[in-house]
């Protein structure tokens, strides 16, 4: 399989009243053309940062200390190579789409200047393409969605407006930030479905971040769990949910509500908060919520560590194979 995406050892600084702080670290991971690659973990675990890091599109107080992202080969971190790829080869669709449109600009001028300025097209070559790419992600009436501002779509239509403009250009790799958090079920089944059928189409790559495992567990090929910055396993989504091996990532399959059973059973949490990022231990970061943690564990950061096909921060699986890094 071809890479076409490489990450390693990441690690990005924040810094806040003269004070620096590291909240990602030793992120590393790579993407597979026509791949899907889920990442999942609580608010804060770093998944959004570790993205707008790939984009180039990191607050100013924030930057990349260390580390690469490659993509087809071309070091993503330097500005001038990142600009070239951005909104055409790499594009990212977020949970709110009013953050993304411009409330100003009805639908046709945001989607027509997508391949005005990346294609270089004319206007009406621009517009029938825009057209034919809302037809594609299920739009009903695209005609007069295209004449309309974004104020007056659904949030489902919104979020098909921003999918088809992060495929106007048939991106190799699509960043999908928690795309379908604020819909309803039937919508959200609806969007997954478009994203799996364009995904097809296109051969586009795609990187799902989402802290909800069932979703995870329907679109992706593999998967990163996530906490406090760094990754606490990686696995083959097969694998992973027929046995994963972090005490995190145990713990979040076990937030699952069961559907079968109903209000009868209670649903498992995880005890306890994640850690704010400048408050990070020298030790396993999920240590204080850990069931199983011990005082090493709460000394020594773990390193990832191979076991069988998959990647685990954990001391627990120290003593079953060499650590990788
Ligand atoms: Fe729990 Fe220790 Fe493993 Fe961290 S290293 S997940 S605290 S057992």
């Amino acid at each position: 399989m071809d890479k076409i995406l490489e990450v390693s050892n990441l690690e990005v600084e924040f810094q806040l009243h003269r004070k620096k702080f590291k909240v990602v670290e030793d992120i590393s991971f790579s993407v597979n053309m026509g791949e899907t690659l889920g990442v999942v973990g609580e608010s804060g675990s770093g998944k959004s940062i570790t993205m707008l890091s790939i984009m180039g599109l990191l607050p100013w107080t924030a930057r990349v200390t260390s580390g690469s992202v490659t993509f087809k080969g071309i070091d993503l971190l330097e500005d001038e190579n990142i600009t070239k790829v951005r909104g055409k080869d790499i594009t990212m669709v977020f949970q709110d789409p009013m953050s993304s449109l411009n409330p100003s600009l009805k639908i046709k001028t945001q989607l027509t200047e997508v391949l005005i300025e990346h294609e270089k097209l004319s206007f009406n070559d621009a517009y029938s393409r825009s057209l034919q790419m809302l037809n594609l992600v299920g739009m009903a009436d695209a005609k007069s969605v295209m004449e309309r501002y974004p104020f007056e779509l659904s949030g489902g239509m919104r979020q098909r407006v921003m999918i088809a403009m992060a495929m106007l250009c048939k991106p190799s790799l699509l960043i999908a930030d928690e795309p379908t958090t604020s819909l309803d079920v039937t919508i959200q089944a609806q969007i997954l479905e478009l994203l799996r059928g364009l995904k097809e189409k296109f051969r586009t790559s795609v990187i799902f971040i989402s802290h909800d495992m069932r979703i995870i567990s329907e679109i992706a090929d593999k998967v990163i769990v996530m906490y406090a910055g760094k990754i606490m396993e990686k696995s083959d989504r097969i694998l992973f949910f027929k046995q994963p091996l972090h005490p995190y990532s145990k713990g979040l399959l076990m937030s699952v509500p069961d559907r079968k059973a109903g209000n009868s059973k209670r649903l498992y949490t995880i005890k306890g908060d994640p850690p704010n990022p400048t408050e990070f231990s020298k030790g396993c970061r999920f240590a204080p919520r850990c069931p199983y943690a011990s005082k090493k564990c709460f000394e020594i950061s773990p390193p990832l560590h191979q076991v069988k096909s998959s990647f685990v921060s954990c001391w627990l699986y120290s003593h079953e194979r060499e650590s990788v890094r």
